[in-house]
Formats: C-alpha cells, sequence, structure tokens
C-alpha cells in the first residue's frame, strides 16, 4: 500500500518534469530509473540509496531531445497505422488545393504526439527542407502551446519560427498558428493570409476532428481520401459536383440532388442528379420564390432547415410543393466563394429524418472541401482562357484560329460542306492610331470585334488574325451568302461613329475571302488565296469585298 502511494506521489512530481520537457523518451527513462530507486529505498535502505545516488549521476546523461523518429512511410502496417496514414494523405491532398488559392510561402502542419506536437507535413519543400524529420518543441515552446490549447499566440508562432529561422540561417517570415486539439497548423506568408484561407483551415480542422472521431472505419478514410483526389483532379464544375455526389453518396442518402449557380442575380437550378426524369427537367429553373430553402439559404449563408426536424409545410425547396411531396428529408448547403453565398447543394430523402446532425457534419466538410475546388477549377478556366483569348478584344487568338480552322475542314471534309475563309483589314488604320491616339485606336478594335462577333452566325468564327486583322470562319454558306454577309457588316463598320476630343470619325473595312473545296482543298492556300483576295481590295480603292476565285478569272 504505502509503495502505491509514494509510487504515486513520484509520478506526480515527475509529471511536473514531464511538463517542462519536450519528449517522452525524457520522461520514460527518468521515471523507470526514479521507480526502481524509489522502490528499493522500501526494500532496503542501502541498495535504494546506491541506486538512487546512480540515478542522479545519470540525470545529465539522459538525453532529454530524443525525438520521435518514426518515418511516416515506413510504418508497419497494422489497422491503426493504416488509418492514420489514409488521414496524413488526406490532410496533404487538401492542403495541395489549399496552396493552390493562396500562394503561402511555407505550411508546417504538426500532429499531436503524447506530449508534444510533429511535424506531419512541409509546404514547399525547398525552404524548410532542413526540418523534413520531426523536430520536438522546446520547453518554452512546448508549454506555450499547451497554454493555448486552442488559441495559438503569434509570439509563440514567432518563437517556432526564430527557432526555424535559426537552424535555416534565414529571416523569420509572417506566420499564423491554427490548432484543433490534434492538429496544429503553421503557416508562414509573406503577406498576411485572406480571411477566407483562415475560414477555411479553420473548418477544415474542424471537419478533420470530427471525421477522426466518429468515422474511424476504413471505408469512410479511403472515402474521404478519394473525394479530396478527385476533387483534385477534376478541373470542370460539372465534373466537381458529378464527383462530389458520388462520394457523398455512399455515406449520406438522397433520392434527388439539386445544385444550383448564380445566374442574372438570382439562383438556377443547373444540374439535378435523380432517376426521375420529371426531376431533370427542372435544369435551368429560376428560383424566385423568395422564401423557399435554396434561397433563404444564400440570404443567410446557412444550411437548412437549421433544426434537423423537416417540414414542407413549413418549407419549401423551390417551384411548387407538391414536386416534393414524396420527400420527408431535406437540406440545402450554400456554396461559399469568398465570404459569398453562390450556389446550393440541395439534397432530398424520402426516408425521415436523414440529414441528421451527424451527417450535417459530414456534408458541411464536404461541401468546404467542393468550395475550394471550385475555386480552383475556375482559376483553371481562367487560365485556359487566357491562353486561348486575345486579351484586347476577347476574342479567339491567332493560333486558336489556326487548331480550329482544321477542325473545321475536316468536319468539312467528312460532311461535304463548304468553309469560307474571310481575312478583314481595317482600312488607313495607322491613321487612327497618329490623329487620335493609339488607346482609342484600341477602342477601335473592341468595337469592331464584337460587331463582328455579333453579325456572324453561332456556328461561324470570329478570331483576331494580328493586329487590326481580323479572320471570319463561315460553315455552310454559298458564295453569294458570304457576299451578302460580308457586305452587311462593311455597311456596319462604316455606320460606326467614334469621338475623340469632340472630333467625329468613321471607319472602313476592306476584305477578300476563299472557299473550301472550290478554291482550295488545303488550309494554308485558303489562307493566302483570301490574303490575296484582301490584298485586291485594298489595291482597288479599300472598303469592299472580293472572292479569290473571281479575281483568278476576271485576272
Ligand atoms: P491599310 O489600309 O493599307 O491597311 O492601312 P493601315 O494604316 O491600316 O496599314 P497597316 O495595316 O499596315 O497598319 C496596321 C497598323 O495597326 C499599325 C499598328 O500601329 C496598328 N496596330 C496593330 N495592332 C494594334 C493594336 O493592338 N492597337 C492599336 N491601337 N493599333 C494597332
Ligand atoms: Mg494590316
Ligand atoms: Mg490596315
Amino acid at each position: 500500500m504505502t509503495i502505491i502511494i509514494y509510487n504515486t506521489i513520484f509520478l506526480v512530481i515527475l509529471g511536473y518534469f514531464w511538463k517542462k520537457y519536450s519528449t517522452p523518451t525524457y520522461y520514460l527513462v527518468s521515471s523507470i530509473f526514479a521507480l526502481v530507486a524509489l522502490d528499493l529505498i522500501l526494500l532496503d535502505k542501502h541498495l535504494g540509496f546506491s541506486v538512487l545516488l546512480i540515478f542522479l549521476f545519470l540525470i545529465p546523461f539522459i538525453p532529454k531531445d530524443i525525438p520521435f523518429r518514426a518515418d511516416p512511410e515506413k510504418v508497419p502496417i497494422n489497422s491503426q497505422n493504416e488509418y492514420q496514414v489514409d488521414f496524413r494523405h488526406f490532410v496533404v491532398n487538401y492542403l495541395d488545393i489549399l496552396k493552390q488559392i493562396e500562394p503561402f510561402v511555407g505550411i508546417l502542419v504538426y500532429e499531436r504526439k503524447f506530449t508534444y506536437y510533429k511535424i506531419e507535413k512541409i509546404y514547399p519543400i525547398e525552404k524548410f527542407q532542413f526540418c523534413k524529420n520531426e523536430i520536438p518543441l522546446s520547453a518554452p515552446i512546448f508549454s506555450a502551446l499547451q497554454q493555448f490549447e486552442s488559441h495559438i499566440n503569434l509570439t509563440t508562432a514567432e518563437n517556432i519560427v526564430s527557432q526555424l529561422a535559426e537552424l535555416n540561417h534565414s529571416t523569420p517570415l509572417q506566420t499564423k498558428i491554427y490548432t484543433h486539439k490534434d492538429y496544429l497548423i503553421l503557416l508562414f506568408s509573406e503577406k498576411t493570409a485572406s480571411t477566407d484561407l483562415i475560414l477555411k483551415i479553420n473548418q477544415f480542422l474542424q471537419f478533420f476532428e470530427y471525421i477522426k472521431n466518429h468515422f474511424i472505419s476504413k471505408g469512410y478514410n479511403d472515402a474521404l481520401l478519394e473525394l479530396s483526389k478527385s476533387l483534385n483532379n477534376a478541373i470542370t464544375k460539372t465534373d466537381l459536383y458529378a464527383h462530389f455526389l458520388r462520394i457523398v453518396k455512399q455515406y449520406i442518402h438522397f433520392d434527388v440532388a439539386f445544385i444550383s449557380g448564380t445566374k442574372d442575380g438570382g439562383q438556377t437550378i443547373e444540374k439535378v442528379y435523380s432517376d426521375d426524369r420529371n426531376f431533370i427537367s427542372l435544369e435551368g429553373y429560376s428560383v424566385t420564390e423568395n422564401n423557399s430553402l435554396i434561397n433563404l439559404s444564400i440570404e443567410n449563408r446557412c444550411h437548412l432547415p437549421s433544426n434537423t426536424k423537416f417540414n414542407w409545410e413549413k418549407n419549401y425547396l423551390f417551384g411548387e410543393k407538391k414536386w416534393f411531396t414524396n420527400f420527408h428529408s431535406a437540406t440545402v448547403f450554400p456554396i461559399m466563394e469568398h465570404g459569398k453565398a453562390v450556389g446550393t447543394i440541395s439534397l432530398l430523402s424520402k426516408e425521415e429524418g436523414e440529414y441528421n446532425e451527424n451527417a450535417i457534419r459530414v456534408l458541411m466538410g464536404m461541401t468546404n472541401m467542393l468550395e475550394i475546388s471550385l475555386l480552383n477549377a475556375k482559376a483553371y478556366q481562367k487560365m485556359e482562357e487566357m491562353a486561348t483569348t486575345d486579351g484586347l478584344t476577347g476574342l479567339i487568338n491567332h493560333r486558336t484560329f489556326q487548331e480550329r480552322f482544321i477542325q473545321y475542314l475536316q468536319r468539312a471534309e467528312r460532311f461535304k460542306r463548304k468553309v469560307t475563309i474571310v481575312l478583314t483589314d481595317i482600312d488607313h488604320f495607322k491613321l487612327v492610331n497618329d490623329s487620335y491616339g493609339h488607346p482609342m485606336g484600341d477602342e477601335v478594335l473592341r468595337k469592331v470585334a464584337s460587331l463582328l462577333k455579333k453579325d456572324v452566325r453561332s456556328v461561324d468564327l470570329v478570331a483576331r488574325y494580328g493586329g487590326e486583322e481580323f479572320v471570319l470562319i463561315l460553315e455552310d454558306i454559298d458564295k453569294e451568302g458570304v457576299f451578302t454577309l460580308t457586305n452587311r457588316i462593311r455597311e456596319d463598320i462604316k455606320k460606326l461613329e467614334f469621338v475623340s476630343n469632340g472630333v467625329l470619325f468613321k471607319i472602313t473595312i476592306s476584305m477578300g475571302f476563299s472557299m473550301f473545296p472550290t478554291s482550295s482543298r488545303d488550309k494554308q492556300s485558303l489562307i493566302d488565296f483570301a490574303d490575296k483576295a484582301l490584298y485586291y481590295s485594298k489595291k482597288h480603292g479599300r472598303d469592299q469585298v472580293n472572292c479569290i476565285e473571281d479575281i483568278k478569272e476576271g485576272g
């Protein structure tokens, strides 16, 4: 009995030291020694004191900072570890997505281990390569971390950073720390992280913790991993929604799902996932009802209904109530973008009480991941557009015109269709620049571009060929038709009025065209012929259209 009491007292005293030191190894080694010594004192004073003396003598030699050096890649696979490895990949995947939205200089993700946090992941690798392995936190930092279990102040962060910087001989960067019980995220950036990013990280940590505590089953981890991976890979919005709902469906039941997006200031049903054809036909429906769950969710920026009890008498999704009488559960989630609700996800089930608190939490986390991926997809789309369109006029650029022209010709060959290529060039455009300035010249180019776009049919293509030259590809139209269309364009351009410093001026345009297959079947020859016809128009007084075939015949 006395032994037990003594042992307990001793462990408590040691616990105090344990708090001061950051490694479990130190605690373990010292407590074994001390306990053995103490117990021996009780049995045999002489033997006990000699062991205690040896122990005191050995104290300075006990390594205080033995780091926990388990290489995550080499962790033996048993069910518990497998689960942890999966989660690590999940976090890493998520941060990969995050990184693309806001380029932080570095991120350290720590996982809490026993008495200290272990570095789990480092972004980007270049800058913090030196701490690829786990480093134990020093005593002051560790105690500070404990003090700020849920909120870590910046001084602590700065301590950590200066510690790291010392190792790296670099100047500390701006940092922010986020913690959530088991995880600690240290964010390094050259500028302050946006509130949006901070929100996303916090939401993610909450979601992550919840999932960790509630869904330890292997299958769920796999699904999350798959979700984060596939969201990372999907690049179009439709792709993303499809991936998202496919994974959601594995864990949360729904019979119908609606996705709405912002259009003309209101919500429009963009996508319906259902086996019922009647619901599919609702794609394109404008949700105008102000008190519908969809619009209320947008307005309040929160999921609805707020309680788990669902009642169609009080709530309705959109449209007519009778459409949804077979459903007994529903939930609507807003899709956020930079703090604004830009769309919704609605799930409906025929079962009652389907979307309980647990389901809502999971959905919240998953939606959070979706939001980030949507931002990502948008950035990607913008990049694509920048690569294919001309910045000044918004028209397709020269390179894309060349690619598209090949496609038009292949299609014409296969379906025995005609294709016309029209080259245009503004007359005396240099004079416009010289007389009214380059910005005015740009304005003229923009106006001409939008007029061309308006005058051709949707099957046709307009591209900026070069400086003040545009090219049209017209499909399935005969020579007379081309003349009618191009002359109309020519007349419309003559009607455009430009004013510079109170001076009104107008412009004219010259055009030349060739046709597949009558002028040539070869892409380059067709372009050369159109150019030749354009040159003919310039030489014969400008403000006119000519076809290469007439020139050949007429000389
Ligand atoms: P022509 O009737 O023979 O076509 O006479 P032109 O003055 O139009 O002659 P040319 O086609 O050789 O002149 C093209 C001019 O277009 C030269 C260049 O300064 C101007 N230009 C090319 N790209 C741009 C642009 O993006 N913005 C502006 N403002 N001017 C441009
Ligand atoms: Mg020119
Ligand atoms: Mg010109």
